[in-house]
Protein backbone atom coordinates (compact mmCIF):
# COMPACT_ATOMS: atom_id res chain seq x y z
CA UNK A 1 0.00 0.00 0.00
CA UNK A 2 1.61 3.46 -0.82
CA UNK A 3 1.78 5.82 1.61
CA UNK A 4 2.53 9.69 0.92
CA UNK A 5 4.75 9.40 -2.62
CA UNK A 6 6.07 11.93 -4.60
CA UNK A 7 5.61 10.26 -8.39
CA UNK A 8 7.86 11.96 -10.93
CA UNK A 9 7.58 12.34 -14.51
CA UNK A 10 10.66 13.25 -15.83
CA UNK A 11 9.43 13.07 -19.27
CA UNK A 12 6.84 15.54 -18.81
CA UNK A 13 10.22 17.34 -16.98
CA UNK A 14 11.79 16.77 -20.73
CA UNK A 15 8.60 18.41 -22.75
CA UNK A 16 7.80 21.22 -20.42
CA UNK A 17 11.56 21.87 -21.08
CA UNK A 18 11.12 22.05 -24.83
CA UNK A 19 7.88 23.50 -24.52
CA UNK A 20 9.51 26.71 -22.88
CA UNK A 21 12.19 26.58 -25.33
CA UNK A 22 9.77 26.73 -28.20
CA UNK A 23 8.57 29.77 -26.20
CA UNK A 24 11.40 31.82 -26.46
CA UNK A 25 13.63 30.15 -29.81
CA UNK A 26 16.73 32.40 -29.31
CA UNK A 27 17.33 32.33 -25.63
CA UNK A 28 19.04 30.55 -23.66
CA UNK A 29 17.75 28.13 -20.38
CA UNK A 30 18.72 29.23 -17.06
CA UNK A 31 16.91 26.22 -15.60
CA UNK A 32 15.97 27.26 -11.82
CA UNK A 33 16.69 24.04 -9.33
CA UNK A 34 16.59 26.05 -5.59
CA UNK A 35 14.74 24.64 -2.88
CA UNK A 36 15.53 20.94 -3.77
CA UNK A 37 14.02 21.42 -7.17
CA UNK A 38 11.30 23.42 -5.99
CA UNK A 39 10.94 19.86 -3.94
CA UNK A 40 10.81 17.24 -6.56
CA UNK A 41 14.79 16.85 -5.73
CA UNK A 42 17.52 18.34 -6.54
CA UNK A 43 19.57 15.86 -8.33
CA UNK A 44 17.11 13.99 -9.77
CA UNK A 45 15.77 17.27 -11.85
CA UNK A 46 19.52 18.71 -12.41
CA UNK A 47 20.32 15.10 -14.35
CA UNK A 48 17.39 15.09 -16.12
CA UNK A 49 18.01 18.10 -17.95
CA UNK A 50 21.10 17.27 -19.46
CA UNK A 51 21.03 20.09 -22.25
CA UNK A 52 19.82 23.37 -20.15
CA UNK A 53 22.64 25.85 -20.67
CA UNK A 54 22.77 26.50 -16.82
CA UNK A 55 21.37 25.95 -13.97
CA UNK A 56 20.26 27.99 -11.19
CA UNK A 57 20.65 27.64 -7.61
CA UNK A 58 20.28 30.35 -4.61
CA UNK A 59 22.40 28.43 -1.86
CA UNK A 60 26.35 27.58 -2.31
CA UNK A 61 25.07 24.18 -0.73
CA UNK A 62 22.81 23.73 -3.19
CA UNK A 63 24.92 24.40 -5.65
CA UNK A 64 28.18 21.88 -4.24
CA UNK A 65 25.47 19.23 -3.80
CA UNK A 66 25.02 19.24 -7.35
CA UNK A 67 28.70 19.12 -8.02
CA UNK A 68 29.10 16.31 -6.17
CA UNK A 69 26.49 14.20 -7.85
CA UNK A 70 28.49 14.94 -10.83
CA UNK A 71 26.65 17.72 -12.78
CA UNK A 72 29.27 19.46 -15.04
CA UNK A 73 26.70 22.42 -16.25
CA UNK A 74 27.37 26.23 -15.36
CA UNK A 75 25.68 27.05 -11.98
CA UNK A 76 24.68 30.42 -11.15
CA UNK A 77 24.30 31.42 -7.64
CA UNK A 78 21.15 33.48 -7.67
CA UNK A 79 21.69 35.53 -4.61
CA UNK A 80 25.19 35.26 -5.22
CA UNK A 81 27.62 34.57 -1.95
CA UNK A 82 27.24 35.50 1.27
CA UNK A 83 30.45 35.78 2.47
CA UNK A 84 34.01 36.73 1.48
CA UNK A 85 35.20 33.14 2.56
CA UNK A 86 33.25 31.63 -0.37
CA UNK A 87 34.58 32.74 -3.36
CA UNK A 88 37.83 30.17 -3.68
CA UNK A 89 34.92 27.78 -3.07
CA UNK A 90 33.43 29.59 -6.46
CA UNK A 91 36.19 29.43 -8.19
CA UNK A 92 37.15 25.51 -7.03
CA UNK A 93 34.02 24.42 -7.89
CA UNK A 94 33.41 26.71 -11.29
CA UNK A 95 30.42 27.95 -9.81
CA UNK A 96 29.21 31.53 -11.49
CA UNK A 97 27.91 34.44 -9.13
CA UNK A 98 25.54 37.25 -8.96
CA UNK A 99 26.72 40.28 -7.91
CA UNK A 100 24.18 42.65 -6.44
CA UNK A 101 25.93 44.61 -3.05
CA UNK A 102 28.93 46.69 -2.30
CA UNK A 103 30.17 43.99 0.02
CA UNK A 104 30.27 41.53 -2.54
CA UNK A 105 31.71 43.72 -5.29
CA UNK A 106 34.62 45.03 -3.16
CA UNK A 107 35.16 40.99 -1.79
CA UNK A 108 35.26 40.09 -5.44
CA UNK A 109 38.26 43.09 -6.34
CA UNK A 110 40.20 42.04 -3.28
CA UNK A 111 40.41 38.70 -3.57
CA UNK A 112 43.89 36.73 -4.99
CA UNK A 113 41.96 34.24 -7.31
CA UNK A 114 43.56 31.01 -9.59
CA UNK A 115 41.11 32.21 -12.24
CA UNK A 116 38.80 34.73 -12.41
CA UNK A 117 34.87 34.62 -11.75
CA UNK A 118 31.90 34.79 -14.54
CA UNK A 119 29.57 37.65 -13.14
CA UNK A 120 25.90 38.38 -13.13
CA UNK A 121 25.20 41.82 -12.54
CA UNK A 122 22.13 42.60 -10.79
CA UNK A 123 20.14 45.86 -11.32
CA UNK A 124 17.19 46.63 -9.44
CA UNK A 125 14.47 48.03 -12.04
CA UNK A 126 11.72 48.61 -9.72
CA UNK A 127 11.35 45.28 -7.53
CA UNK A 128 13.18 46.50 -4.45
CA UNK A 129 15.11 43.74 -3.07
CA UNK A 130 18.01 42.64 -4.68
CA UNK A 131 20.37 44.83 -7.32
CA UNK A 132 22.39 48.04 -7.90
CA UNK A 133 20.15 50.77 -7.88
CA UNK A 134 20.32 52.12 -11.73
CA UNK A 135 23.04 55.07 -11.24
CA UNK A 136 25.46 52.51 -9.82
CA UNK A 137 25.87 50.35 -12.85
CA UNK A 138 28.62 52.11 -14.50
CA UNK A 139 30.61 52.16 -11.02
CA UNK A 140 29.73 48.43 -10.89
CA UNK A 141 30.36 47.51 -14.38
CA UNK A 142 34.13 49.56 -14.78
CA UNK A 143 35.19 48.21 -11.12
CA UNK A 144 34.09 44.28 -12.38
CA UNK A 145 35.47 44.96 -16.12
CA UNK A 146 38.89 46.12 -14.93
CA UNK A 147 39.18 43.45 -12.36
CA UNK A 148 41.46 40.29 -13.23
CA UNK A 149 39.41 38.56 -10.95
CA UNK A 150 36.41 38.46 -13.48
CA UNK A 151 35.87 37.16 -16.65
CA UNK A 152 35.17 39.09 -19.66
CA UNK A 153 31.33 39.09 -20.59
CA UNK A 154 29.76 39.75 -17.60
CA UNK A 155 26.06 39.28 -18.06
CA UNK A 156 23.49 41.93 -16.98
CA UNK A 157 20.41 41.15 -14.90
CA UNK A 158 17.23 41.90 -12.87
CA UNK A 159 14.33 40.57 -11.58
CA UNK A 160 10.64 41.15 -12.36
CA UNK A 161 8.74 41.95 -9.05
CA UNK A 162 4.52 41.30 -11.04
CA UNK A 163 5.37 39.60 -14.43
CA UNK A 164 2.17 36.96 -13.55
CA UNK A 165 -0.28 39.90 -13.86
CA UNK A 166 -0.74 40.67 -17.45
CA UNK A 167 -2.43 44.09 -17.48
CA UNK A 168 -0.14 45.26 -14.06
CA UNK A 169 2.02 48.28 -15.74
CA UNK A 170 4.92 47.44 -13.65
CA UNK A 171 6.45 45.08 -16.09
CA UNK A 172 7.14 47.27 -19.32
CA UNK A 173 8.13 50.08 -16.82
CA UNK A 174 10.83 47.56 -15.37
CA UNK A 175 11.94 46.70 -19.05
CA UNK A 176 12.18 50.21 -20.08
CA UNK A 177 14.63 51.19 -17.78
CA UNK A 178 16.49 47.86 -18.52
CA UNK A 179 16.33 48.49 -21.82
CA UNK A 180 17.69 52.10 -20.88
CA UNK A 181 20.42 51.23 -18.89
CA UNK A 182 21.94 48.43 -21.03
CA UNK A 183 21.39 50.22 -24.42
CA UNK A 184 25.09 50.63 -24.34
CA UNK A 185 26.19 47.38 -23.64
CA UNK A 186 26.49 45.16 -26.15
CA UNK A 187 26.45 41.97 -23.12
CA UNK A 188 24.02 39.14 -22.79
CA UNK A 189 20.93 39.90 -20.65
CA UNK A 190 18.52 38.18 -18.52
CA UNK A 191 14.73 39.01 -17.04
CA UNK A 192 12.50 36.65 -17.24
CA UNK A 193 11.34 34.06 -15.18
CA UNK A 194 7.95 32.17 -15.74
CA UNK A 195 5.73 34.11 -15.40
CA UNK A 196 7.98 36.50 -17.92
CA UNK A 197 8.65 33.70 -20.74
CA UNK A 198 4.39 33.22 -20.87
CA UNK A 199 3.60 36.81 -20.89
CA UNK A 200 6.64 38.82 -21.68
CA UNK A 201 8.52 38.35 -24.58
CA UNK A 202 10.05 41.43 -24.26
CA UNK A 203 11.69 40.68 -21.43
CA UNK A 204 13.82 37.24 -22.44
CA UNK A 205 16.94 38.90 -23.82
CA UNK A 206 19.12 36.03 -24.32
CA UNK A 207 18.54 33.98 -20.93
CA UNK A 208 15.42 33.10 -19.65
CA UNK A 209 14.77 32.02 -16.15
CA UNK A 210 11.95 29.46 -15.67
CA UNK A 211 11.58 28.02 -12.37
CA UNK A 212 7.90 27.21 -11.50
CA UNK A 213 6.94 26.33 -15.32
CA UNK A 214 9.47 23.47 -15.59
CA UNK A 215 7.93 21.49 -13.24
CA UNK A 216 4.25 22.01 -15.21
CA UNK A 217 2.94 24.06 -13.17
CA UNK A 218 1.73 27.78 -14.14
CA UNK A 219 2.67 31.12 -12.17
CA UNK A 220 -0.49 32.26 -13.95
CA UNK A 221 -3.77 32.90 -12.33
CA UNK A 222 -6.26 29.55 -12.27
CA UNK A 223 -8.16 30.99 -15.32
CA UNK A 224 -5.40 31.55 -17.38
CA UNK A 225 -4.61 28.69 -19.83
CA UNK A 226 -1.17 27.38 -20.21
CA UNK A 227 -1.14 24.63 -23.20
CA UNK A 228 1.32 21.78 -23.49
CA UNK A 229 2.96 22.21 -19.67
CA UNK A 230 2.13 18.67 -17.76
CA UNK A 231 3.01 18.60 -13.93
CA UNK A 232 6.05 16.82 -13.07
CA UNK A 233 5.12 15.79 -9.29
CA UNK A 234 1.93 13.80 -8.76
CA UNK A 235 1.63 13.67 -4.71
CA UNK A 236 -0.53 10.33 -3.65
CA UNK A 237 -1.31 8.48 -0.60
CA UNK A 238 -3.95 5.73 0.32
CA UNK A 239 -7.15 5.44 2.16
CA UNK A 240 -6.33 3.76 5.62
CA UNK A 241 -10.00 4.21 6.63
CA UNK A 242 -13.52 3.89 5.26
CA UNK A 243 -16.05 4.73 8.02
CA UNK A 244 -19.78 5.52 8.73
CA UNK A 245 -21.04 8.25 10.53
CA UNK A 246 -24.14 9.52 11.18
CA UNK A 247 -25.51 13.62 10.52
CA UNK A 248 -24.04 15.05 13.63
CA UNK A 249 -21.18 13.73 13.78
CA UNK A 250 -17.65 15.89 14.60
CA UNK A 251 -14.99 15.06 12.77
CA UNK A 252 -11.07 15.48 13.18
CA UNK A 253 -9.39 17.88 15.87
CA UNK A 254 -11.87 20.24 17.53
CA UNK A 255 -14.69 18.84 15.92
CA UNK A 256 -14.06 21.28 13.64
CA UNK A 257 -16.51 19.80 10.69
CA UNK A 258 -19.51 18.51 12.20
CA UNK A 259 -21.61 16.37 9.31
CA UNK A 260 -25.53 17.55 8.18
CA UNK A 261 -25.92 14.06 6.54
CA UNK A 262 -25.36 10.06 7.16
CA UNK A 263 -22.04 10.02 5.00
CA UNK A 264 -18.79 8.00 4.64
CA UNK A 265 -15.77 9.29 5.53
CA UNK A 266 -12.52 7.97 4.21
CA UNK A 267 -9.12 9.02 6.27
CA UNK A 268 -6.07 9.63 3.77
CA UNK A 269 -2.37 8.95 5.12
CA UNK A 270 -0.86 12.51 4.84
CA UNK A 271 -1.11 15.22 6.88
CA UNK A 272 1.05 18.40 7.42
CA UNK A 273 4.00 16.07 8.23
CA UNK A 274 4.21 15.23 4.46
CA UNK A 275 3.74 19.15 3.31
CA UNK A 276 0.39 19.24 3.19
CA UNK A 277 -1.19 22.20 4.14
CA UNK A 278 -2.75 22.58 7.34
CA UNK A 279 -4.30 25.50 6.48
CA UNK A 280 -6.28 23.44 3.49
CA UNK A 281 -10.04 24.06 4.23
CA UNK A 282 -13.20 22.18 3.80
CA UNK A 283 -13.77 21.55 0.33
CA UNK A 284 -10.05 21.64 -0.63
CA UNK A 285 -10.71 18.72 -3.65
CA UNK A 286 -9.06 15.14 -2.97
CA UNK A 287 -8.78 13.05 -6.26
CA UNK A 288 -9.87 9.45 -5.46
CA UNK A 289 -11.26 6.78 -7.87
CA UNK A 290 -11.51 9.68 -10.48
CA UNK A 291 -13.77 11.72 -8.80
CA UNK A 292 -12.92 14.79 -6.38
CA UNK A 293 -13.94 14.58 -3.09
CA UNK A 294 -13.57 17.74 -0.16
CA UNK A 295 -11.26 17.45 2.53
CA UNK A 296 -13.38 18.00 5.82
CA UNK A 297 -11.93 18.43 9.11
CA UNK A 298 -8.42 19.95 10.24
CA UNK A 299 -5.94 18.74 8.47
CA UNK A 300 -3.89 16.31 11.35
CA UNK A 301 0.46 15.83 11.56
CA UNK A 302 -0.26 12.44 9.56
CA UNK A 303 -3.75 11.88 7.61
CA UNK A 304 -6.80 13.94 6.49
CA UNK A 305 -10.54 13.20 6.46
CA UNK A 306 -12.58 13.24 3.38
CA UNK A 307 -16.42 13.05 2.31
CA UNK A 308 -16.49 9.91 0.24
CA UNK A 309 -20.42 10.51 0.23
CA UNK A 310 -23.54 7.90 1.55
CA UNK A 311 -22.85 5.42 -1.46
CA UNK A 312 -19.62 5.48 -2.10
CA UNK A 313 -17.54 2.43 -3.17
CA UNK A 314 -14.19 3.32 -1.62
CA UNK A 315 -11.86 0.96 0.35
CA UNK A 316 -9.01 1.09 2.24
CA UNK A 317 -5.99 1.00 0.21
CA UNK A 318 -7.49 2.64 -2.88
CA UNK A 319 -4.58 5.67 -4.05
CA UNK A 320 -5.41 8.90 -3.66
CA UNK A 321 -4.12 12.15 -4.90
CA UNK A 322 -3.69 15.13 -3.68
CA UNK A 323 -1.93 17.48 -6.40
CA UNK A 324 -0.74 16.43 -9.92
CA UNK A 325 -1.86 14.71 -12.81
CA UNK A 326 -5.88 15.12 -12.86
CA UNK A 327 -5.84 18.07 -9.37
CA UNK A 328 -3.52 20.60 -10.48
CA UNK A 329 -1.39 22.06 -7.32
CA UNK A 330 -2.38 25.55 -8.16
CA UNK A 331 -6.30 24.35 -7.36
CA UNK A 332 -5.37 23.24 -3.93
CA UNK A 333 -2.79 26.26 -3.71
CA UNK A 334 -5.92 28.68 -4.40
CA UNK A 335 -7.90 26.73 -1.41
CA UNK A 336 -5.02 27.02 0.85
CA UNK A 337 -4.81 30.96 0.42
CA UNK A 338 -0.87 29.97 -0.88
CA UNK A 339 0.75 29.49 -4.06
CA UNK A 340 2.19 26.80 -5.66
CA UNK A 341 5.74 27.34 -5.29
CA UNK A 342 5.03 26.69 -1.80
CA UNK A 343 3.05 23.47 -1.90
CA UNK A 344 5.79 22.03 -3.91
CA UNK A 345 8.97 23.36 -1.78
CA UNK A 346 6.93 22.23 1.68
CA UNK A 347 7.14 18.44 0.91
CA UNK A 348 9.16 17.11 3.67
CA UNK A 349 11.89 14.12 3.58
CA UNK A 350 9.18 11.59 4.60
CA UNK A 351 7.79 11.84 1.23
CA UNK A 352 8.72 8.85 -0.56
CA UNK A 353 10.18 9.79 -4.18
CA UNK A 354 9.34 7.04 -6.98
CA UNK A 355 9.85 7.54 -10.74
CA UNK A 356 6.48 7.58 -12.62
CA UNK A 357 6.41 4.81 -15.14
CA UNK A 358 5.98 5.39 -18.61
C1 LIG B 1 13.41 31.72 -8.41
C2 LIG B 1 13.94 32.59 -9.46
C3 LIG B 1 13.53 32.45 -10.79
C4 LIG B 1 12.46 31.45 -11.22
O1 LIG B 1 11.18 31.92 -10.89
P1 LIG B 1 9.88 31.14 -11.36
O2 LIG B 1 8.77 32.05 -11.05
O3 LIG B 1 9.82 29.88 -10.56
O4 LIG B 1 10.05 30.86 -12.80
C5 LIG B 1 14.12 33.24 -11.74
N1 LIG B 1 15.07 34.16 -11.41
C6 LIG B 1 15.48 34.33 -10.15
C7 LIG B 1 16.52 35.35 -9.83
C8 LIG B 1 14.93 33.58 -9.13
O5 LIG B 1 15.34 33.75 -7.87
Amino acid sequence: MRTATAIIDLIALGNNYRKIQSLSPNAKVLAVLKANGYGHGLELIAKALPNADAFGVARIDEALALRAAGIERPIVLLEGFFAKEDIDTLVEHNLQTIVHNEQQLNAIIDAKLKSPLKIWLKIDTGMHRLGINPDQLTQFYQALSQSVNVQKNIILMSHLGCADEKNNQATPKQVALFNELTADFSLEKSMANSAGVLLWPESHYQWIRPGLLLYGVSPLPMDTCVDGIVPVMTLQSSLIAVREITAGAAVGYSGAWVSEKNTTIGVVAIGYGDGYPRHAPNGTPVLINGRCVPLIGRVSMDMITVDLGENSQDQVGDVVTLWGKGLPVEKVAEFSTTIPYELLCNITRRVQVQLAQE
